[in-house]
């Protein structure tokens, strides 16, 4: 048996991946390395390459992998930057995007994940994540500016600061709409007024809650 489940992230890779068009080559290297069964809980491990999200605990959820990986495609990742991720969760995706870039920074407002999070990262050797607790709508401003921005919780609109802690240039791609539904926008901050909207496919995120989010 492959404990390590390399052949099962080959498949997902192949039929999830590639064949929707995923491109990015370190992206997909990434998606081959990081072991996502040991993100999600024991009793849904079996699960971990299934085409779909997964329960975390605490009423929150692992994307389905694709929407990981378009996401992390989106944001037009590439060595050196620093990425806010806003929503780390079980901390998979921020391991996947820790692959591709120089900093991930990442906020998390329920701090009982983080624990967990920080052991799975040690345990693979992903030095440049750093993650707090706390209120991811209101960014990180002492680790700002961020080359992209991350987020992958619900909002009911863009929230101004993260917009604020995006260089000149940067991407942030974050699903926007109400709590039934939303449309995954990618945003480009052209200069520090021109801020570039499209919006792109349909997805269904846990809602982001916060000062500039959902209210608790
Ligand atoms: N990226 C995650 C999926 C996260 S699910 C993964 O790969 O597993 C969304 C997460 O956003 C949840 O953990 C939820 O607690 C968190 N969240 C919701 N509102 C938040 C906020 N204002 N700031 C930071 N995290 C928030």
């Amino acid at each position: 048996m492959d404990s390590n489940r390399l052949d099962e992230r080959h498949v997902m890779v192949r039929d999830q991946m590639e064949k929707r068009g995923i491109r990015n080559p370190w992206l997909l290297q990434a998606l081959l390395d990081i072991p996502r069964h040991l993100f999600v809980p024991p009793e849904v491990r079996d699960k971990a390459y299934e085409d779909r999200p997964l329960p975390i605990g605490r009423q929150q959820t692992i994307s389905q992998p694709y929407i990981v990986a378009s996401m992390i495609e989106l944001i037009e990742p590439h060595a050196g930057q620093r990425v806010l991720e806003v929503g780390v969760g079980s901390g998979y995706s921020a391991a996947v995007l820790s692959r591709l870039v120089g900093r991930v920074l990442g906020v998390e407002r329920e701090g009982s994940f983080l624990p967990e999070v920080q052991k799975r990262l040690a345990a693979l050797g992903l030095a440049n994540v750093h993650l707090k607790e706390g209120d991811g709508t209101l960014g990180w401003a002492e680790e700002s500016p961020f080359d992209a921005v991350l987020v992958t919780a619900a909002a009911p609109r863009i929230p101004p600061t993260l917009l604020t802690q995006l260089k000149v240039g940067g991407v942030m791609v974050i699903p926007v709409g109400p709590k039934e539904g939303q449309k995954l926008v990618r945003v480009v901050k052209r200069s520090e007024s021109h801020i570039l909207e499209k919006e792109l496919y349909g997805v269904k995120f846990v809602p982001l809650i916060g000062a500039e989010g959902w209210p608790d």
